[in-house]
């Protein structure tokens, strides 16, 4: 147990674009001072700084293919190493997000982070509120940066960016196709995972998250989820 009474646990907070699994992730941040990993932001931070591993994910973004299970598995060990280090509980926002990564993850994570114990949360949504949400989203203007937020983000509310402290504007792309083509890939990403964690007997725990207020999400998440022993809505479908 931590000083503050949290437990050593990595989270994986795993659901469909939209589902606000990333603004839970920044709020456990804010408020209780947990460390979370956005592979993306991750990824746009190493980017940016022109780092070597930056170089190699540009390569693999421009020509439209996915960054290496090895890779990515690698960077986010690194970081895991880091933030372990502070005894507090850990969020990884879309990570595991194959079943490939899953299995990098599984084997090394114990040399980087010992003591944790490793927990599933998969935020369950329909595709009309998915819709509904993604259609009116907030970017970030900074060209080097370009983090994007869901309407109900505290970063929207400030109208500054989290990550570089630039203007957030609304977003003008996601138009309900534009939507609806990345719901159509989640399943495939959702079955694979769940299926290897099926595999290893990993407890995936569900998180229904439909029509609730991101407040109340949050407020879910650390009543249900963080505290005590019991679990709500455990799923091994
Ligand atoms: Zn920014």
């Amino acid at each position: 147990m931590h000083q503050d009474g949290y437990s050593k646990i990595i989270f994986s907070f795993f659901g469909p674009p939209g589902s606000g699994k990333g603004t839970v992730a920044e709020m456990c941040v804010q408020g209780l001072g947990f460390k979370v990993l956005s592979t993306g932001n991750l990824f746009r931070k190493h980017i940016s700084l022109g780092t070597d591993f930056g170089k190699l994910i540009k390569d693999y973004i421009d020509i439209g293919k996915l960054v290496p299970d090895e890779f990515v598995g690698n960077i986010v060990l690194d970081w895991l190493k880091d933030a372990a280090s502070s005894g507090m509980p850990i969020i990884l926002d879309g990570y595991p997000r194959t079943s490939g990564q899953a299995e990098h993850f599984f084997k090394t994570f114990k040399d980087f982070a010992p003591d944790y114990e490793f927990r599933v949360i998969y935020f369950i949504i329909s595709d009309e509120e998915v819709i509904k949400r993604l259609t009116n989203r907030f970017v970030c203007q900074n060209k080097n940066c370009q983090a994007v937020y869901p309407p109900f983000a505290p970063a929207v509310k400030k109208g500054i960016c989290d990550l570089c402290g630039e203007k957030i504007v609304r977003r003008k792309d996601d138009s309900v196709e534009v939507v609806k083509d990345r719901l159509r890939q989640y399943p495939r990403y959702k079955d694979d995972l769940l299926s290897y964690y099926k595999k290893t007997d990993l407890l995936v725990e569900s998180f229904d998250v439909e029509g609730k207020s991101i407040e109340n999400v949050f407020k879910s998440f650390k009543e249900d989820y963080l505290n005590g022993d019991s679990i709500n809505g455990i799923d091994k479908e």
